[in-house]
């Protein structure tokens, strides 16, 4: 057993932070305030974070988990996953916009396995990121039971017709296309009978913008009819879902990444305020009430590390098996629960500032919130973990 990190992806992590401390803070602390109100003005935010994501494609790190072939550098899940963490753990909003995943927006894998003479369009561009997708899977019937989905694809001539619903999708509002996952044998289902396809922007419609408590707001798609010629299938017909869980181990380190890495930021702020805060003439880091959450943050901050490091380095030695399934669930679960309980205590220390917009931890917490419910809620995965027992 060896632990230590290789030390080419130590000298990638520092090259990494050296240019969100270049590039991405002194945006940061520009456009700070315009996060704050309750419906934050996403076009004036909208060529920020294109500029943010073009630099950091530019710096060979936005995609860098993309194939060379594709344009990426083909690092690690390991890798990879360490960019999520620095990204987040960097306490910048905007940081997030550098690394694609575990954001739908930037390219996912499945895209390799559209045919060669489509990468142009689809493939290229959004490794470089001058263009953003979407992955649209769930709809108003169907979440956490996926399987369930009402959009269907039916073949006419030499095209699928593509008619459905879909909600809550991520950067459905800008994305130039989507990734879609239709029912194409109502039978089969899962088991053959769902299709993922690459459908272009001037297909489906988009529906109204979905505020919530979290800084990512989803939006509704429409597909009335929308037309894609065959080869726009990703895969092979009937396999979209299988297709998408071969992929899900390494997002769930990813969501594992980013959990830990804001934990470790709302921890390192909490101590900073808990020490140069007074009250009763002292710091507040002199009570033991409040330092003992923070040590226990720091526990639960390392449980959380070894696990996400652990998965990535099962994803990236055993390849996307579903036999990691087991472990992406856990660290999913764990990680996600864990590190909003470390937000909850850093918003506890920070007292009224805790919960303030204009402080550092609200939306820490706001977003850890979120991610206890995307890409599959803890229950789900609770679900696939008693499976693993045979339960
Ligand atoms: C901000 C945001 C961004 C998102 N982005 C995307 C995206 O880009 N693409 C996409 O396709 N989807 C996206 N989603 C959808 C997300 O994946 C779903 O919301 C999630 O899978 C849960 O589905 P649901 O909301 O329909 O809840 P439901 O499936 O209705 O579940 C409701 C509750 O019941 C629990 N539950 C369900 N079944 C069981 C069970 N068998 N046992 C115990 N408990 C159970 C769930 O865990 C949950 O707590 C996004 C959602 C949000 C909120």
């Amino acid at each position: 057993m060896d632990f230590a990190l290789p030390e080419e992806l130590i000298a990638l992590r520092q090259s990494f932070a050296a240019f969100l401390d270049r590039e991405v803070r002194p945006l940061e602390a520009e456009h700070a305030r315009e996060f704050w109100g309750e419906y934050p003005d996403r076009d004036s935010l909208a060529p920020v974070v294109q500029s943010i994501r073009r630099r950091s494609a530019e710096e060979g790190f936005y995609a860098a988990y993309m194939p060379e072939e594709a344009g990426g550098q083909g690092l690690s899940v390991l890798g990879t996953t360490l960019l999520v963490e620095d990204a987040a753990r960097s306490g910048m909003r905007l940081a997030l916009a550098a690394i694609a995943p575990p954001n739908p927006a930037g390219p996912s894998p499945l895209l390799v396995k559209l045919p060669r003479h489509l990468w142009d369009s689809y493939v290229f561009p959004v490794v470089a990121g001058t263009t953003t997708m979407c992955f649209a899977l769930t709809e108003p019937e169907a979440g956490s039971d996926a399987q369930s989905i009402r959009t269907k694809a039916v073949l006419e001539g030499d095209e699928w017709v593509i008619t459905g619903h879909k909600h809550y999708i991520t950067n459905g509002e800008h994305a130039d296309f989507a990734i879609v996952f239709a029912v194409t044998d109502a039978e089969k289902r899962a088991a053959g009978g769902i299709t993922a396809f690459v459908v272009p922007a001037d297909q489906f419609r988009r529906g109204k913008l979905q505020w919530n408590l979290s800084d990512s707001h989803p939006a509704e798609l429409y597909f009335d009819d929308a037309r894609v010629p065959v080869d726009h299938v990703i895969g092979e017909v009937g396999m979209g879902f299988f297709e998408a869980m071969t992929f899900l181990n390494s997002g769930r380190a990813y969501i594992g990444a980013q959990s830990l890495g804001l934990a470790e930021w709302a921890l390192d702020a909490a101590i900073d305020h808990a020490q140069k805060r007074t009250a009763f003439g002292r710091p507040l880091a002199k009570n033991q009430g409040v330092s003992f959450p923070l040590a226990r943050s720091k526990a639960d901050i390392e449980a959380i590390r070894w696990l996400v490091y652990h998965l990535a380095w099962r994803v990236d030695t055993e390849g996307d098996a579903l036999g990691v399934m087991g472990d992406a669930s856990i660290t999913k679960y764990y990680a996600t629960e864990t590190a909003f309980e470390v937000a909850d205590r850093a918003v506890q220390v920070f007292g009224g500032m805790g919960i303030m917009r204009e402080g550092p931890v609200e939306r820490v917490q706001r977003h850890l919130r979120m991610l206890r419910v995307v890409e599959g809620a803890s229950e789900v995965q609770l679900l696939v973990i008693a499976r693993t027992l045979g339960l």
